[in-house]
């Protein structure tokens, strides 16, 4: 049962408060002088700026979307609470899948969320005013018996939905679901073939997945429909392959990465047999469908774990929120399942509370002075905090040179 907060506490300052000395310099446009301003053109002032633009230069997949919301990022850098932008759900800890390096393994405990918890939590996103869902695991999400239901309570919130998933959709109505309420579906297929698949995903379901891929490019309207490929030994030779596969089956992108493990860096022969293999899938491109490579460069493929983390403190899980199949809510979807990392629950307290506690305040206190240890390889990979971080800690900076100019 929700607990709704009737009062609202004092709001939490984050990040930890900066000396006067460091406040953001505030710049004073120059004065013209009367004679100055009186030879300027008399009328209507330049517009600015000049019209929209074409949707075509409105790239989704840009990481300047995060620009979208600096609102919030001017907030949360003026020391203000601020709320996620974007929340991940897990409906399930649940997975049909059994892939080997799956980063939630540790994660599949059995626990799902209740529908009514889950409505309830769409409610009070709205009123956080979160953004965007993306429903993913955890577990597999579409396993979760009322998967459809969710995604009509996300809708009914007016939430954004993106979904993740390994593309099974076992319940009746999921594909046509999808279509109705996602503005984006990626689907972990890892392999260009059966056997493939079979070896990563442990599964015998590799043709069920292609038909549902092709009913969601065959019907979608607005949704857009990627493939992930996740490379590491026993796949990497299909990179190609997977992509002409995903392309021949209307896919707008798919995106590949390499497996990282800093504790087992890939040999050197791999590492260039495999960034090969990726240019020639990069080759598959075309004006309609893209290939995205994640991290096919020496910065990631021969980084180690004493290599220098790029920014001070991890602050992008304040743009983020995670709640887990097990309704905890995580600092970040690496520290999913650990109770070390846990801001609360939501069987026992709203989003909004827990978001504004102390015990999320005290928890971040731990990831800024490194006590999570970095598990996601922080500034090694190309996880999405890696980019916030940068963004936050440089507008974070005390003094910061050169900071009026353009
Ligand atoms: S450094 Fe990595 S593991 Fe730690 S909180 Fe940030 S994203 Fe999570």
């Amino acid at each position: 049962m929700m607990i709704s907060s009737a009062r609202r506490p004092k709001p939490v300052r984050l990040p930890p408060p900066r000396s006067a000395a460091a406040e953001f310099r505030r710049i004073a446009l120059p004065v013209l002088p009367e004679a100055a301003a009186a030879v300027l053109p008399v009328g209507d002032p330049p517009v600015c700026p000049p019209g929209p633009l074409s949707a075509a230069f409105a790239d989704p997949f840009t990481p300047h979307k995060i620009l979208n919301h600096f609102d919030r990022l001017r907030q949360f850098v003026d020391g203000q609470l601020v709320f996620p932008i974007t929340v991940e759900v897990d409906p399930t800890n649940v997975c049909n899948h059994r892939c080997t390096w799956c980063v939630s393994e540790q994660s599949h405990t059995g626990e799902s969320l209740g529908l009514a918890c889950f409505q309830s939590l769409m409610r009070e996103l709205r009123q956080c005013e979160v953004r965007s869902i993306v429903l993913k695991g955890g577990g597999e999400p579409t396993v979760h018996p009322h998967f459809v239901q969710m995604l009509d309570a996300a809708h009914d919130a007016q939430l954004s939905v993106g979904l993740i998933t390994n593309g099974s959709m076992p319940r009746a109505g999921s594909r046509e679901k999808t279509l109705q309420r996602c503005e984006w579906v990626r689907i972990s297929l890892d392999a260009a073939t059966p056997q493939t698949h079979r070896q990563i995903h442990g599964t015998g379901d590799f043709a069920r997945i292609l038909q549902n891929v092709a009913y969601l490019t065959g019907n979608a309207r607005r949704t857009m429909v990627g493939l992930n490929f996740v490379a590491e030994a026993r796949n990497f030779h299909e990179m190609a392959r997977f992509a002409q596969l995903a392309r021949s089956l209307g896919a707008a992108y798919v995106t590949i990465r390499c497996v990282f493990d800093a504790a087992r860096p890939l040999s050197s022969d791999l590492r260039d047999a495999m960034r090969q293999e990726a240019v020639a899938a990069k080759q598959i491109e075309d004006g309609r469908f893209r290939v995205f490579l994640g991290n096919f460069t020496d910065r990631y493929l021969a980084a180690s774990p004493s290599d220098a983390v790029p920014y001070p403190r991890c602050l992008g899980p304040n743009l983020i929120g995670i709640v887990g199949g097990d309704a905890n809510v995580y600092a970040c979807c690496f520290l999913r399942g650990n109770p070390a990392f846990s801001f609360g629950n939501i069987n026992q307290r709203s989003f909004g509370e827990i978001w504004r506690s102390g015990r999320r305040q005290e928890v971040m206190n731990a990831v800024y002075a490194g006590k999570c240890n970095r598990v996601c390889a922080g500034g090694l990979t190309t996880n999405r905090y890696n980019h916030y971080n940068e963004i936050l800690n440089y507008l974070c900076a005390e003094d910061k040179p050169h900071a009026e100019f353009a």
